[in-house]
């Protein structure tokens, strides 16, 4: 979950987070989004879609899935980007 430029893990280490580069990539596009749209427009926004769309359907993760294996080769830290099925499903 991203809050402002802060990623905080739930059920996972920073180990396997960092291992995981559709998850980074995912969640790197969160803090765009927060960045691009201000806490309080972001977070107002998200609560919103959430209710009218349900979690799977809220634009903001919509496209941090899309940004997730658009942008995972950013993330690979020089290790050959890994199976799209193996992503963590804080990334699907
Ligand atoms: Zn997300």
């Amino acid at each position: 979950m991203v809050l402002g430029s802060k990623i905080h893990l739930s059920g996972a280490t920073r180990e396997e987070f960092l291992n995981d580069p559709y998850w980074v990539a995912h969640e790197m596009e969160h803090i765009r989004q927060f960045q691009e749209h201000g806490k309080f427009g972001f977070l107002r926004r998200y609560l919103l879609d959430w209710l009218r769309h349900g979690y799977y359907n809220i634009p903001f993760e919509v496209a941090a899935r899309e940004a997730a294996v658009l942008n995972a080769a950013l993330y690979t830290r020089g290790q050959p980007l890994p199976d799209p099925a193996k992503m963590h499903q804080g990334a699907r």
